[in-house]
Order: structure tokens, then C-alpha cells, then sequence
């Protein structure tokens, strides 16, 4: 029974782990886990090939990735300007920025789990000439790229693509990483990531796949139950430095955590999945190592963590699970999706 506090050292902040309560009776909402057979192509999918969109816009038949501007943008380089500036303390900007979808594949039934490894290798390089063709512009100091998957994270089109949000301003938690990153190497000449990852290898219980260059692990101070970060071992900025070897290294440990995801649970796993690399504000990142963070909402299979007081209220993480049991379900899982082990 893992009942303590600890430290989350690139948030800067303390997470209670309370898994000592982990039985507790339940009797709030459940998540439906039926899952219906969706087809290759759905005619009213806005992302399928050939579809049209609400602008207008008809997809074109694209056969591997495809990137289009976000008919529904939350920013935009056209953003309208506010008319009065408000009173004392508010201040308001135009929401500036670029909202891009990208669409991993033609295909409305599969999900990035299901790619196959060269298919999600050529995915990061799309990840990365975004990142550096939207850094570009002047105004963006941030290129926040995510996918949140499922019902569970509010996802009605099932059709698997990420999005991109390329903002005016650096997003809170990149900030607090930077800076935490930042500290950590002037106090102590080392590199705050490659020290969790020597600290996950050390003790080992927590490591879920791992090859020459790349290392996926459920952190020590993981906020959410199967909280996965996936990383280079080398401290690369953002992903546009990594090497062909090391994307093909990150592709591969990648697609063993998504496919253990799925294997948990035999549904697709919903989660929210951020790419975490540096600002394009111009400043100095060289203390930043890129990873992916997955935030998955499920601590059961029909039982959602709730944000509430502790998280919302108070800021900080309550955890009801120990990283070490939730590490040992994952590693105990099969490399083989259970939908290809059904076919053979
Ligand atoms: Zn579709
Ligand atoms: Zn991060």
C-alpha cells in the first residue's frame, strides 16, 4: 500500500498518492465500453478522403498523411481584435495563432495504435516539419501537437488525427517544464529528463518498453493512473533533431506502449496525448528533452478519474493508484495487439 506525497520534478509540484483507497465503494458514472465495428470509410466522416467539410473544402483522396487548416480554429492569424480594452486589472489580445488537423490515414477505423511502425515514423516526420514550418512565423512562440482519443476525452469522430494548436504564448505546462528544466541545470550542470530517466532505470519496476534509444516508462510521480512518458534517451529539444535511427527507435517503443494500452482493457484506449518540446519564442532550451506524455482519463475500465477538488480546487494532484502496480499490469501485457492475436 503506497500512501505518500511526491515530488513532481518538471511541473515543480507535489502529488499525493493515496492508493491505500483504491477499493473504495464506487458508485458514480461508468464509461460504455461496447465498441461498435466502424468501417474503412464513412461518407459524412469530415476526414475521410473525398469528404467536404464544413467550409466547403472537399479532402482530397490522400492515401498516407493528411494536413489541413482547422475549419473550426480556436486561433488564427486573423483573429479579431477586441473592441474596448477593459477596465483596471483585465487585459485581452487577439487569439493569434494557427489550428491545423492532421489525419494519420485514410482510414475512418483504425487508430494510431493499429499503424504500422513505418506508418507512425512517417507521422513524426510530419510532426516535425509542422513544428518547424509554424515556429517560423514570427508570432508563434509555441506549437502545442496533440491527439486526445475517445468518448471518454470528449472525441465524437473516431477518425484518427491529431491536432495543432501554434499559439502566441507558451502553454503553462511547456512553461513550467522549461523552467524547471532550466533551474535544474544551472544548479546542477545536468539535464533534469535524462536524470528521471536514469532514476527509472535505476529501479527498473517502472519501465514499460525500452530499446538502444528510446525508453517509455509510467513516471514515479505519475498524476494519472497509466500515465506514460515516451522518450529519446538523448536530450534533443524537439523531435525535428532526432536522428532516422532514434525516430525509428521512438516509433518503435511508442507503438508497444499503445499497443499494451489496448491490450489492457482489449477496447482502444482513450487518452490524451501531448508532444512536450521546447517554445519557438526564441530563448534558450537547451536543458529541454522532448517526450511524449500520455494523460489517460480511464482507472478502470468504467471508471473515470474525476478532476475534482485536490485537482481542481487545490491545483495538485490525488492519485488513488501506486505507478508501481499500474507499471507491473502494463509490463505484463503482450507486443501483440489482441485484435491480430484474435486473427492468428
Ligand atoms: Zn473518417
Ligand atoms: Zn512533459
Amino acid at each position: 500500500m503506497t500512501w505518500e506525497e511526491r515530488w513532481h520534478p518538471l511541473r515543480g509540484e507535489w502529488v499525493i498518492v493515496a492508493a491505500h483507497r483504491q477499493d473504495r465503494p464506487w458508485s458514480g458514472d461508468t464509461v460504455q465500453t461496447e465498441q461498435p465495428e466502424l468501417s474503412e470509410y464513412v461518407p459524412d466522416c469530415y476526414l475521410c478522403p473525398g469528404n467536404s467539410r464544413v467550409s466547403g473544402q472537399v479532402n482530397p483522396a490522400y492515401e498516407q498523411i493528411f494536413v489541413f487548416d482547422n475549419d473550426h480554429p480556436s486561433v488564427a492569424m486573423d483573429a479579431p481584435k477586441s473592441d474596448a480594452p477593459p477596465s483596471s486589472v483585465y487585459s485581452a489580445r487577439p487569439a493569434t495563432g494557427i489550428s491545423r488537423v492532421v489525419c494519420y490515414t485514410p482510414k475512418h477505423n483504425l487508430t494510431l495504435t493499429e499503424l504500422e511502425q513505418p506508418e507512425i515514423v512517417n507521422l513524426m516526420s510530419t510532426w516535425s516539419e509542422q513544428y518547424l514550418l509554424l515556429s517560423q512565423h514570427r508570432e508563434i512562440n509555441h506549437v502545442l501537437i496533440f491527439e486526445n482519443k475517445g468518448t471518454a476525452v470528449g472525441v465524437s469522430n473516431p477518425h484518427p488525427h491529431c491536432q495543432i494548436y501554434a499559439n502566441n504564448f507558451v502553454f503553462k505546462t511547456i512553461e513550467n517544464e522549461a523552467r524547471a528544466s532550466r533551474k535544474y541545470f544551472e544548479e546542477n550542470a545536468r539535464i533534469l529528463f535524462q536524470d528521471v530517466i536514469k532514476a527509472e532505470q535505476q529501479d527498473g519496476r517502472r519501465i514499460i518498453a525500452e530499446n538502444d534509444s528510446a525508453i517509455a516508462f509510467l513516471p514515479y510521480f505519475a498524476r494519472y493512473a497509466y500515465e506514460v512518458f515516451v522518450a529519446p534517451k538523448e536530450t534533443h529539444s524537439s523531435v525535428a533533431t532526432l536522428s532516422s535511427q532514434e525516430i525509428d527507435d521512438f516509433a518503435d517503443v511508442l507503438k508497444r506502449v499503445l499497443v499494451k494500452f489496448d491490450n489492457l482493457w482489449k477496447m482502444p484506449f482513450p487518452y490524451v496525448m501531448p508532444l512536450d518540446r521546447a517554445p519557438t519564442d526564441g530563448g534558450d532550451y537547451g536543458s529541454f528533452h522532448f517526450h511524449i506524455e500520455f494523460h489517460p482519463p480511464l482507472r478502470k475500465p468504467n471508471l473515470l478519474k474525476y478532476l475534482a477538488g485536490p485537482e481542481i480546487g487545490g491545483g495538485n494532484f490525488l492519485s488513488d493508484t501506486a505507478p508501481e502496480e499500474k507499471a507491473a499490469e502494463l509490463r505484463a501485457l503482450s507486443d501483440i495487439h489482441y485484435k491480430q492475436e484474435a486473427k492468428s
